[in-house]
């Protein structure tokens, strides 16, 4: 029995990492689609969410035939919960590259307000962080976690910046206000994206270590069972 659940488990895994892959190939795509002023592709990643929604129902049947039939204990036990929790996370990246889309639609059909510096940088480390947090989770190894916790903290200083520079936008002309709203949306939701890989990290640690620790700012600090903080983490 115990090597069927082993297998029932690998496989389980490998079905959390194909709609990870599938996620942060969405993301990217949404990413290309403003940046290339690709409609085509666009619409693409929003028909893309009805997959990874299905995807995220997948992920829990499985989860809940091994629970209810293995009864798995420890790491295995471990695995499946921290697996259920990725894939709640995998379908909100879905939901919010879906909803850069829709916005990169929109300004594909109007002239380029900008060229877009900023947002790319953002999406690029976005991209690093959504990768490495599930290699960690592929690898079941906690040591990146302060890393991407630190990219973090780029990513918002980048959106700041980017908030900064299209609020200027809008009070130079009021023609330029629809356009710069819908970046400073896009900006966001990259942001959001950042924030969920982040949430992959804290979830694999506690996996791992078994310790609750949060993305702060850019560091990662532990917190007590039943709330507080314990201690903050040193580089
Ligand atoms: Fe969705
Ligand atoms: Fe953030």
């Amino acid at each position: 029995m115990r090597w069927i659940l082993r297998e029932k488990i690998e496989e389980f895994k490998k079905g959390v990492l194909k709609a990870g892959w599938f996620a942060e190939k969405m993301f990217k795509k949404a990413i290309s689609s403003l940046i290339e002023r690709n409609a085509n592709l666009a619409s693409e990643v929003v028909s893309d969410d009805d997959l990874m929604d299905q995807m995220e129902i997948e992920i829990h049947e499985k989860a809940m035939e091994i629970l209810g039939i293995f009864t798995p204990i420890k790491m295995e036990l471990k695995m499946v919960t921290t697996g259920i929790r990725i894939a709640e996370i995998l379908e909100s990246m879905g939901d919010r590259s879906a909803r850069i889309a829709k916005n990169a639609l929109e300004l594909s059909k109007e002239p380029p307000l900008k060229p877009l510096i900023d947002i790319p940088k953002m999406a690029d480390i976005t991209s690093k962080m959504v990768k490495e947090s599930l290699r960690m989770f592929a690898d079941a190894d906690a040591e990146k976690s302060f890393e991407i916790c630190k990219q973090d903290a780029e990513v918002d200083e980048l959106y700041e910046r980017v908030k900064e520079d299209l609020l200027l936008y809008m009070m130079e002309s009021p023609r330029y206000v629809k356009r710069a709203l819908l970046l400073l949306e896009i900006a966001n939701f990259i942001e959001e994206v950042a924030d969920l890989a982040t949430n992959i990290v804290e979830a694999t640690v506690y996996m791992v270590k078994g310790d609750l620790y949060k993305c702060c700012h850019d560091d990662m600090v532990a917190f007590k069972k039943g709330g507080g903080i314990l201690f903050e983490s040193s580089d």
